[in-house]
């Protein structure tokens, strides 16, 4: 069912105005699809991050993160990505000097 924002009647699915007064039912879920697409893309750069740091390109997933978090300073995936980094990058470097 979809309730009229206006007058609270209740109208069928997929009825585009209100019967009881005319008043537009659509577009009220605009606002809720357009925070999912946004969330779907935040999803795939993150999983796109976590592709790039299984590579071993660092680099490419670091400007991930900082993206994300630039976006969302409190973007808890965010900063788990940029952690991970962060360790992978320090057990990196780590080898290169025992390896000198
Ligand atoms: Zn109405």
């Amino acid at each position: 069912m979809n309730t009229c924002q206006k007058c609270k009647a209740e109208n069928p699915d997929g009825d585009n105005y209100c019967g009881q007064c005319g008043f537009q039912l659509t577009n009220f879920g605009a606002p809720v699809g357009l925070t999912q697409h946004e969330l779907k893309a935040k999803d795939i750069r993150l999983n796109l991050g976590i592709v790039y740091l299984k590579m071993g390109k660092l680099e490419q997933a670091m400007q991930i993160a900082e993206d994300l978090l630039e976006q969302d300073s409190n973007d808890a995936q965010a900063i788990e990505l940029q952690k991970d980094i962060g360790k992978l990058q320090e057990s990196l470097s780590v080898e290169k000097v025992s390896n000198e």
